[in-house]
């Protein structure tokens, strides 16, 4: 039995031409069983029944060529009278297995679930008695990032303009009277890389709680936290790219897309006024824990040495320290990258980091290193002072 999509996608292509913006959708209906991935950040491009209680689902990128990220976000729903326990192989398109499932019946408490996998394929059994969220990760969808950033920083909370497909790219401006100094913050850019999501949650809710070095800390440098900069990926439950299919983490030199050019607009405009931009910070997850940054002699595109060279170096050498563990610290650079950290050294002179949580990194070690990564950096902030 395979079920066709075509005409629920025409259907959902022809309801965004009047309710822009559109989410991805996908649903099938079996006997009992049902699928459904008609959600902010849900995911799901085909399913096949393969046997009473067995399930083929497929992913598909949303253009090619992409990095190998395949992100899948469904519902379950089972609507028999028993319990069921279904099989599901989940196929990516050629693309190998990544992201471990995870399950949850209300998006917000989850589960890991044991599974098996090759070069082609993941296959694991789930239990439905009602309705279950299945996913590669923690869901954290556009909706989550505006109620969030208004509980850390009410009067705060700003958008720096809108998406491609037009939703808001919501930001935290944290401003101080007679300070020149900000710290950014970015995340998001790639749709499933959930851990490095929570990382800058982790970061940032420590950066805006009552402690008291955090606010010391905020009485003297001025903030920009982005924590969202490709919300259609994330509607969209994509791989990699925007709603036009491009890697919003290579335009930052062309800056060719809106998302790139509303942040880099904020950042102009923040120096234009006289701030200067000391470092940025930027959120995502690979295979490892790592921080890929600039290297402490760098000379950038205008010939001038970065400010605070060993700024990154000595901070990673503390967090390592605090961590009492070692920190992998990859220092590179690339002008023609399109890089955000390369563009952060060549636009504004300073470093850059790409913050790397890798896929499968433990919650709580997620936790714990974020917070010792701000409570390390903030002690280089201020050599100035
Ligand atoms: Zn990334």
């Amino acid at each position: 039995m395979k079920t066709k999509l075509s005409l629920l996608v025409i259907v959902a292509w022809a309801l965004s031409i009047t309710a822009l913006p559109s989410v991805a959708s996908a649903s099938c209906s079996f006997a009992d069983i049902h699928f459904s991935s008609d959600f902010d950040s849900g995911r799901l491009d085909g399913c096949e029944q393969t046997a009473s209680n067995s399930y083929t689902l497929t992913l598909k990128p949303e253009n090619t060529p992409i990095n190998p990220s395949p992100w899948y976000a469904f519902q379950v729903t089972n609507q028999s009278e028993t319990a069921q326990t279904i099989t599901i192989t989940l196929l990516s398109d050629g693309a190998p297995a990544r992201y471990q499932p995870r399950i949850s019946s209300d998006k917000q408490n989850w589960q890991p679930v044991p599974y098996e996998k090759d070069q082609q394929q993941m296959q694991f059994q789930v239990t439905v008695t009602d309705t279950v969220y299945v996913a590669g990760g923690e869901i954290i969808d556009t909706s989550f990032y505006p109620s969030w950033l208004a509980e850390l920083a009410p009067t705060a909370l700003i958008t720096l303009g809108e998406s491609s497909q037009g939703r808001p790219i919501h930001a935290l401006e944290h401003r101080v009277d007679g300070s020149a100094d900000w710290l950014v913050i970015i995340g998001r850019q790639h749709p499933p890389e959930v851990t490095g999501a929570l990382a800058l949650v982790h970061f940032s809710q420590l950066l805006f709680s009552d402690d008291t070095a955090m606010r010391v800390f905020r009485q003297r440098y001025n903030i920009l936290l982005v924590p969202m900069v490709n919300p259609d990926g994330v509607a969209a439950g994509n791989w990699r790219h925007n709603a036009n299919g491009v890697d919003l983490n290579r335009d930052w030199k062309r800056r060719s897309q809106a998302e790139t050019q509303a942040v880099h607009a904020k950042l102009t405009a923040i120096t234009a006024a006289g701030g200067r931009i000391r470092l940025a910070l930027d959120f995502h997850s690979t295979w490892r824990d790592v921080f890929y940054t600039m290297t402490a002699d760098y000379v950038t595109v205008s010939g001038e040495p970065l400010q605070q060279p060993q700024l990154v170096n000595d901070w990673l050498t503390a967090l390592a320290n605090e961590l009492a563990m070692p920190i992998e610290n990859k220092p590179s650079h690339n002008p023609n990258s399109g890089v955000f950290k390369q563009y952060i050294a060549d636009q504004f002179g300073v470093h850059g980091v790409t913050y790397e949580v890798g896929d499968q990194t433990d919650r709580e070690h997620i936790k714990r290193s974020a917070e010792a990564a701000l409570t390390t950096l903030i002690k280089q902030l201020f050599p100035d002072y």
